[in-house]
């Protein structure tokens, strides 16, 4: 009788070990630049991938919309380590901007994700963790735009506006940073399921590891430069992990995004890395993708393809 108890002690200790405090992910949203980002579905999809990874305790938060009253929206930022953005949105009122810059600045992690690179255009400090953003008006006061040229990082200060894409299609991204923790044990380069390429993004590229790149083809209103797609940054003492992939859910299913955005918020949130590649991770070559994922989308569960009559972001 005494081992049984003694085994079950062993059991529960073991199991002891092996659930570390989760980390709390506080996902953001509420807002998106049009109807072309389908923000409450795409929270839906980024929770549940944040809760497969075993790690996360997941709250999403969403704000009033742009025009709404904020004068109660006051989230407690430092109950979380990291801050999921998939919010677009043009400006917050001066005291949420400097709590969340304090927040970042002693030690917050922020993971941003598609259209949110869209929002805050004159909002310094934002631009400066992420990097670099596209749309709402900006242009070269923003800061030049950023890619990769002859397999290094360069910049263009030249006029011009921020953001544009091609037609969503399947497209291969290169890893620029190996040994980055968020990229370690990934293949060189591996085929993304089809979403939209962000190319001219212009910002302060302060801070910033360019991790992956992906070709503009000129053919689909490309650039002919490798631009980047995953950066991770720093801000005061707080780290940034900054992905343009993920438009909706085909984008989102895809395991390569899928791996990076569960590596990412872990990193941004401790500076380490601790969860495997998964075997079904992309090749150079060909897509690996999560049907059950895709299938969120109304449209794609009914079998029909979503048409797009307004110019997606
Ligand atoms: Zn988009």
């Amino acid at each position: 009788m005494k081992s049984v108890w003694t085994a079950l002690l062993i059991v529960m200790m073991g199991c002891g070990f092996a659930m570390a405090a989760p980390v709390k992910v506080m996902i953001l949203d509420g807002q998106s630049g049009g109807a072309y980002h389908d923000w409450k579905l795409t929270t839906q999809i980024m929770k549940r991938q944040l809760e497969e990874a075993g790690l996360f305790e997941v709250t999403v938060v969403t704000a009033p919309p742009a025009d709404g009253d904020f004068s109660n929206f006051r989230p407690d930022f430092a109950k979380y380590q990291v801050v999921v953005s998939n919010y677009d949105a043009p400006d917050w009122p001066v005291s949420l901007k400097n709590e969340f810059e304090n927040y970042m600045r002693s030690g917050g992690g922020l993971v941003v994700v598609h259209g949110a690179d869209n929002a805050f255009p004159d909002w310094p400090a934002f631009n400066e963790m992420i990097g670099v953003g596209g749309w709402r008006g900006r242009d070269a006061p923003a800061g030049p735009k950023w890619y990769y040229r002859n397999g290094k990082l360069d910049s263009d200060p030249g006029p011009g506006p921020a953001g544009m894409h091609g037609q969503r299609t399947p497209f291969r991204v290169t890893a620029r940073a190996p040994a980055h923790p968020i990229l370690r044990g990934l293949p060189p380069a591996w085929m993304h399921h089809t979403d939209e390429l962000y190319t001219r993004l212009r910002g302060p590229g302060k801070n910033m590891t360019v991790l992956a790149t992906a070709y503009a083809d000129p053919a689909n209103r490309g650039t002919g430069f490798d631009e980047p797609m995953l950066m991770a940054l720093n801000f005061g003492k707080g780290r940034i992990f900054h992905t343009t992939l993920g438009h909706d859910a085909t984008a989102l299913s895809c395991v390569g995004f899928i791996t990076t955005f569960q590596r990412g918020a872990e990193w941004a949130a401790t500076g380490r890395v601790t969860q495997k590649v998964p075997k079904n991770f992309p090749t150079a070559d060909s897509v690996s993708y999560r049907a059950d994922l895709a299938a969120m989308a109304p449209q794609t569960a009914s079998g029909v393809q979503p048409t797009s009559r307004i110019p997606a972001k």
